[in-house]
C-alpha cells in the first residue's frame, strides 16, 4: 500500500538569527525564529512522512517546551521521521517540497538541501525534490516577514 502525506510550516524571518532551510545554512540579515534551528523545510517534510504514517505531527514528537530540541539541527527530526518509517517496515518512496520565500534566492542552495535531506532520510537524491518560488510580494511572505514550506511524501507500507 502506497501511503501520502502532506506538511506545512512557517516561520517567522528576524534579526539575530541564521537562516537554515534543508539544513543549509544560507547567508542572509535575517533568520528564522523558532525553538530548534526552525527549519521550515524539514519540519514541513517532516510532517508530510508522519502524515503518511497517520501519526501526529513533529510538534507531538519533539515539544517546542523540551529544552533538548532548543536550537537542535532540524536533521534529527528527519532522522526520527525516517525511524518511524522503518519502525514500520515500510520504504519511503519519495518527497516533494517547495519553498516559498521572498528573499533571499534559494535556488544556488538548493541543491546541498536535496544532499541534506536524502542523506538524513537514507533515501536518493532523485527521491527528494525540492523546489524553490517567491510570493510575487503578497502576503506576509512577500513582505519578507517568514518563509512557508510545504511537502509531500509518499511512504510503501505493508498492507
Ligand atoms: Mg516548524
Amino acid at each position: 500500500m502506497v501511503h501520502v502525506g502532506i506538511g506545512y510550516d512557517v516561520h517567522a524571518l528576524v534579526t539575530g538569527r541564521k537562516l537554515i532551510l534543508g539544513g543549509v545554512e544560507i547567508p542572509h540579515a535575517k533568520g528564522l525564529d523558532g525553538h530548534s534551528d526552525a527549519d521550515a523545510l524539514m519540519h514541513a517534510i517532516c510532517d508530510a512522512l508522519l502524515g503518511a504514517l497517520g501519526e501526529a505531527d513533529i510538534g507531538h514528537f519533539f515539544p517546542n517546551t523540551d529544552p533538548r530540541w532548543k536550537d537542535a539541527p532540524s536533521r534529527v527530526f528527519l532522522e526520527e521521521a525516517a525511524r518511524q518509517v522503518t519502525l514500520r517496515q515500510g520504504r519511503i518512496v519519495n518527497v516533494d517540497a517547495t519553498l516559498i520565500a521572498q528573499q533571499p534566492k534559494l535556488y544556488p542552495h538548493i541543491a546541498g538541501m536535496k544532499r541534506n535531506i536524502a542523506d538524513a532520510l537514507g533515501i536518493r537524491e532523485a527521491q527528494t525534490g525540492i523546489k524553490a518560488t517567491t510570493n510575487e510580494h503578497l502576503g506576509f511572505v512577500g513582505r519578507e516577514e517568514g518563509i512557508a514550506a510545504m511537502a509531500v511524501a509518499s511512504v510503501e507500507l505493508p498492507a
